[in-house]
C-alpha cells in the first residue's frame, strides 16, 4: 500500500518507519524545511546546534529504545548517572541528589527517597508512601481515574503534606507537562512515577549525543527512503480532499515558491500533524462527527527553550538539573552533557522556560534578562561578583502550542489512532497511547498507527503480506 503522512515529526516517522518494515510504502509531507517537530534543531552561523526543546530519553521508554536498537544506533543515547539532582533554592548554588543504587525496583526508587534528607522530612516521605498506596494496589486503572484531579487536589486528597509540593513536584509537573501542580491533572504524575517506581531503570537519563535532527530523525529518514518510501521537506499539506462519502481522496499538497498545488494520491492517510494544526484543516463534513469534535477539548502549551553561550565553564555536573526556580523549569549544560556541543573551556546552557504563558509574547531580550537573573541564584560564584562569566550569544526558541496541555479531564479527549473515516488515520503524541505527551508517546503512537492501517487493509483484504512484521511491532508496543 501507499500510505501519505502529513509530518515529520518522531510520531511520523515512526508510523511511515513501520510501515516498511511491514512491506508498504509510505510519503511523508513534512510542512517545514526541517525534520523532527517538536526535537527539530537548527546551526546557526557559528555551527552551533540549537533546539526546540532540551530532550531526555528515560529508562522507561521501550519503544524509543527499542528504536535506537532497530536503526543500530544505540551508542548515540549517552546515559548518565541513576539520579535525579535538584537545586536548593535556599541555599543558591548547592544541589540535593535522589540516588537510585543499583538494586531491583522498587527498592531502589524507595531507597533513593529515604536517601534524600535535604528536601523532605521523615514525616513528610512516609506521608506522601501511604498517599501512594491506592496507586501501587490499583494500577493503572486508579492512575487514569485520577485525571478528575489536579495534582494539588489530589495531593489534599491523601493528606499530603503541602511542602512535599513545592519541595518536588513544582519541577516535576513543570518538567513533565510545562505547568505547575494547580493545573496539571494528577494522572500525569501517577504515570510517571508508576513507570519510575516499578522500572528499576525507569527514570535513568541520556542525553542524545548531538542534535535530534540529525542524530535521530535522519537516520529514520534513511531507513524509509532505502526501503522505498519518501520523506519531501517544504511539502505542507493544505488540503484534505474528499470523496463523495467523505472519504480522503487526495492529501493537497501546497506548491511553494511559485510551483502549483500537488495532489498526492495513496491508499491510506495519515495525519502526523500536531491536535491545534489538525483542527483548523478538518474538512466541515468531518467536524459534524463526534470523533473529531473530542479533539476540541485538547489544545496546545506554551514553551520555551533558551539557550545561553558563556566565555567560561560554569558547571562541570554532566546531568539534567531541575532548577526550582519560579521562571525555569529543567536545564543541562550542554557542553558536558552531549558530545557534539562538548566544550572543556565554556559552558552552554540549555533552559527550558516554564510555564511561558506570560513569557511566550516577550521580546527574546526581555527573556534573557529574566534568565541572566535566575542564572545568577543558579550560579552565584559566577555572576554579580567580580569574577562574572559573559554571555557570548544566546538562542530563544519559542513554541507557542507545544505538546496538549495535561489538565484535569483532557483524558477523554484523546483520540484513538483510527477514525470513523475508513481511509484516514490519526498519529501523534496527543492520540491515546499509554506514554503521555513525550516522545516514547509519538514514536508509540506512529506504531500504534502502522498496526491500525495494516489491520485494516488486512479487513480490506488489501493485502496479505503484512501479518508478520507488524505484529512483532504491535506486541513490543504493547510489552
Ligand atoms: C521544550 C520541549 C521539551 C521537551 N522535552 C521532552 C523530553 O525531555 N522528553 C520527552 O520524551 N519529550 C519531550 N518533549 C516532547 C516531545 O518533543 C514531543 O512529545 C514529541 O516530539 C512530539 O512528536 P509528534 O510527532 O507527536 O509531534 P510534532 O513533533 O509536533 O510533529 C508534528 C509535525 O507535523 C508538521 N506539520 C504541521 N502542520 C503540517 C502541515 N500542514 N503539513 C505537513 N506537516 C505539518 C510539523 O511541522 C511537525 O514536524 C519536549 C517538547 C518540548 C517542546
Amino acid at each position: 500500500m501507499r500510505v501519505a503522512i502529513a509530518g515529520a515529526g518522531l510520531a511520523g516517522l515512526s508510523c511511515a518507519k513501520y510501515l516498511t518494515d511491514a512491506g508498504h510504502t509510505p510519503i511523508v509531507l513534512e510542512r517545514r524545511d526541517v525534520l523532527g517537530g517538536k526535537v527539530a534543531a537548527w546551526k546557526d552561523a557559528d555551527g552551533d546546534w540549537y533546539e526546540t526543546g532540551l530532550h531526555i530519553f528515560f529508562g522507561a521508554y521501550p519503544n524509543m529504545l527499542q528504536l535506537f536498537k532497530e536503526l543500530d544506533i544505540e551508542d548515540r543515547l549517552q546515559w548518565k548517572e541513576h539520579s535525579m539532582i535538584f537545586n536548593q533554592p535556599n541555599v543558591p548554588g548547592t544541589y540535593s541528589r535522589f540516588d537510585f543504587p543499583d538494586l531491583p525496583a522498587p527498592v531502589n526508587g524507595v531507597a533513593a527517597i529515604l536517601g534524600n534528607n535535604d528536601m523532605l522530612t521523615w514525616a513528610e516521605k512516609i506521608r506522601f508512601g501511604i498517599g501512594l498506596i491506592p496507586a501501587m494496589v490499583q494500577g493503572q486503572k486508579y492512575v487514569e481515574a485520577m485525571d478528575k484531579y489536579s495534582w494539588s487536589e489530589w495531593m489534599k486528597k491523601q493528606n499530603i503534606p503541602p511542602r512535599v509540593e513545592k519541595e518536588v513536584f513544582i519541577a516535576m509537573s513543570k518538567a513533565l507537562n510545562f505547568i505547575d501542580p494547580q493545573e496539571i491533572s494528577a494522572t500525569i504524575l501517577l504515570t510517571a512515577l508508576n513507570r519510575f517506581l516499578q522500572e528499576k531503570n525507569g527514570s535513568k537519563m541520556a542525553f542524545l549525543d548531538g542534535a535530534p535532527t540529525e542524530r535521530l530523525c535522519q537516520p529514520m529518514v534513511d531507513y524509509i527512503t532505502e526501503r522505498g518510501g519518501e520523506v519531501r521537506l517544504n511539502a505542507p499539506l493544505k488540503e484534505f480532499l474528499l470523496n463523495a462519502d467523505g472519504s480522503v481522496k487526495g492529501f493537497l499538497q501546497r506548491g511553494l515558491d511559485g510551483l502549483e498545488d500537488e495532489i498526492i494520491a495513496a491508499d491510506m492517510y495519515v495525519s502526523a500533524m500536531p491536535v491545534d494544526p489538525l483542527k483548523v484543516m478538518l474538512p466541515g463534513e468531518w467536524k459534524k462527527l463526534e470523533f473529531f469534535q473530542q479533539l476540541d477539548g485538547l489544545e496546545g502549551v506554551p514553551v520555551i527553550n533558551v539557550h545561553m553561550w558563556f566565555d567560561r565553564k560554569l558547571t562541570d555536573i554532566d546531568h539534567l538539573l531541575f532548577s526550582r526556580s519560579p521562571l525555569l523549569s529543567v536545564y543541562a549544560d550542554m557542553s558536558n552533557t552531549c558530545r557534539e556541543y562538548a566544550n572543556s573551556d565554556r559552558s552552554m546552557l540549555e533552559l527550558v522556560l516554564a510555564p511561558a504563558k506570560d513569557w511566550i509574547n516577550k521580546s527574546d531580550e526581555e527573556i534573557i534578562a529574566a534568565t541572566m537573573g535566575e542564572l545568577e541564584k543558579l550560579f552565584p560564584d559566577h555572576f554579580g561578583g567580580s569574577e562574572t562569566a559573559s554571555l557570548l550569544k544566546y538562542h530563544v526558541v519559542k513554541t507557542p502550542r507545544s505538546v496538549y496541555k495535561a489538565t484535569p479531564g483532557r483524558q477523554q479527549y484523546r483520540p484513538s489512532q483510527t477514525t470513523p473515516i475508513k481511509n484516514f488515520f490519526l498519529t501523534g503524541d496527543y492520540t491515546m497511547q499509554r506514554y503521555l505527551a513525550s516522545m516514547e508517546g509519538a514514536v508509540l503512537s506512529g506504531k500504534l498507527t502502522a498496526q491500525a492501517i495494516a489491520s485494516s487493509a488486512e479487513k480490506a483484504n488489501l493485502t496479505d503480506r503484512i501479518q508478520t512484521p507488524i505484529q512483532t511491532a504491535t506486541n513490543a508496543a504493547t510489552a
